[in-house]
């Protein structure tokens, strides 16, 4: 399972199939991709082989911004409904997780009565609990901070934002997460393999921390909201 997320200067579709590619390795039931489009976030999702997914993405996609995922599948069966990205209920937020939220059912409980939900999996609890937070008045930061605090497991995650286009929000807690940065894009991965393509240089993430991945710039928060600085170093691979 992994998760890619691409923003940057070039076209985003055929670098985020090929870093699904370069994970492939990592073993996945099924796995998908969304994109900023200028008609919003334009989502595909397959059961399968990447190959699979590069066959439903039938057309031209003219989108520099976006994040992909292969599933292993914890909660709920594979299939296309369970597979991500998964939106929450009005559709803002589109969202990618490797991981496993312990506390999903209690969150439901406690937060998301009034929510349908889609899918059999404990990631939609994540990206309808930050849509419940930001429908309070929390900015998308905010709104994003506040519900990863309130989950117990492990995640990496990756998530668009309808009225944020140019960002990528990220996180990490006990599951593999880098960010990529250069001057054409800014990426991140679940392993470095995945973004050789676009650059060799990339910045660890400890847990517990976010970042808001910008074209040009990336921030590095805490889930308290202070800003981390962290150099990037260069990572001696080979394609
Ligand atoms: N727990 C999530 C699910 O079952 C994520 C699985 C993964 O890490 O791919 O959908």
């Amino acid at each position: 399972c992994g998760i890619v997320g691409y923003n940057g200067k070039n076209q985003a579709a055929e670098i985020l199939l090929k870093g699904l590619e370069k994970l492939e390795y990592r073993g996945y039931d099924s796995s998908g991709i969304a994109f900023q489009t200028s008609k919003g976030v334009q989502m595909f999702k397959e059961k399968g082989r990447i190959a699979d997914l590069r066959d439903a993405v039938t057309e031209e996609i003219d989108a520099h911004v976006g994040i992909g995922h292969t599933r292993w599948a914890t909660h709920g069966v594979p299939d296309q409904k369970n597979s991500h990205p998964h939106k929450s209920a009005s559709g803002r937020f589109t969202l990618v997780h490797n991981g496993v939220i312990e506390n999903y059912e209690k969150l439901t409980r406690e937060y998301l009565q009034d929510v349908s939900f889609v899918s059999e999996t404990d990631t939609e609890v994540i990206v309808q609990l930050i849509e419940y937070f930001a429908n309070t008045g929390l900015t998308t930061d905010e709104a994003f901070r506040k519900a990863l605090s309130l989950l117990h497991g492990s995640y990496a995650i990756a998530m668009l934002d309808e009225q944020d286009p140019d960002t990528i929000f990220v996180a990490k807690n006990r599951s593999p997460l880098l960010v990529g940065v250069s001057e054409e894009a800014n990426v991140v991965a679940s392993d470095a393999m995945a973004m050789l393509q676009v650059t060799n240089q990339f910045i660890e993430l400890h847990d517990g921390e976010i970042v808001l991945l910008g074209k040009d710039g990336i921030v590095i928060e805490t889930l308290a909201g202070d800003k981390i600085e962290r150099a990037p170093y260069t990572a001696e691979l080979d394609m």
